[in-house]
C-alpha cells in the first residue's frame, strides 16, 4: 500500500556534501520526493521535534547536533514507505549499520547518523505535519 514517511538528510550529512548522493538513493530506491526543503532548525525548533525523546540523556546533545547547520527534509511516498525507508537508512548506530546503508556509508556516530526516517505509521504523520502543514 503506497504509504508516506519523514526523512531527513541531517547537518553531519549536509557538511560534508552528500545531499546528492543521499537522494540519488532515494530516487534509485522507488521513492517519490513529495516535498523537500533545506531547513536550519532552531534549539527550540529540534526540541520540539524530537519532544518523544525529552527524558532521553542525549536529547541536549541531540538537539543541539540537529540545530548546528542546515538540514534537509522531506516527505517521501512510496509502496511500504515507512519500513523501506528505515531499512535503506540502517541502524541507529552506524558502526551496527548493515553495509550498503546509509548510516553505514555516510554515518559518524549514534548521534551523528546522516538520516532520519518515521518509525511508525502515527509518528510519520505527527511528524509529516510538523514540516509540512497542508
Ligand atoms: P532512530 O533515528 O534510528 O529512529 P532513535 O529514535 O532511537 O533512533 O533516536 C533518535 C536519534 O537520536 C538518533 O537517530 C540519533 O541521532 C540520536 N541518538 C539515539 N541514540 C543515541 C545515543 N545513545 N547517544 C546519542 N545520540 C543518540
Ligand atoms: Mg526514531
Amino acid at each position: 500500500m503506497t504509504e508516506r514517511t519523514l526523512a531527513i538528510i541531517k547537518p553531519d550529512a549536509v557538511k560534508k556534501n552528500v545531499i546528492g548522493r543521499i537522494v540519488q538513493r532515494i530516487e534509485e530506491e522507488g521513492f517519490r520526493i513529495v516535498e523537500m526543503r533545506l531547513v536550519h532548525l532552531s534549539k527550540d525548533d529540534a526540541k520540539g521535534f524530537y519532544i518523544v525523546h525529552k527524558d532521553r540523556p542525549f536529547y541536549d546533545s541531540l538537539t543541539d547536533f540537529m540545530s548546528s547547520g542546515d538540514a534537509v527534509v522531506m516527505l517521501l511516498e512510496r509502496e511500504d514507505a515507512i519500513a523501506t525507508w528505515r531499512k535503506v537508512m540502517g541502524a541507529t548506530d552506524p558502526a551496527k549499520a548493515a553495509p550498503g546503508t546509509l548510516r553505514h556509508a555516510y554515518g559518524f556516530s549514534i548521534e551523528r547518523n546522516a538520516v532520519h526516517g518515521s518509525d511508525a505509521r502515527e509518528t510519520a504523520a505527527w511528524e509529516i505535519n510538523h514540516f509540512f502543514k497542508s
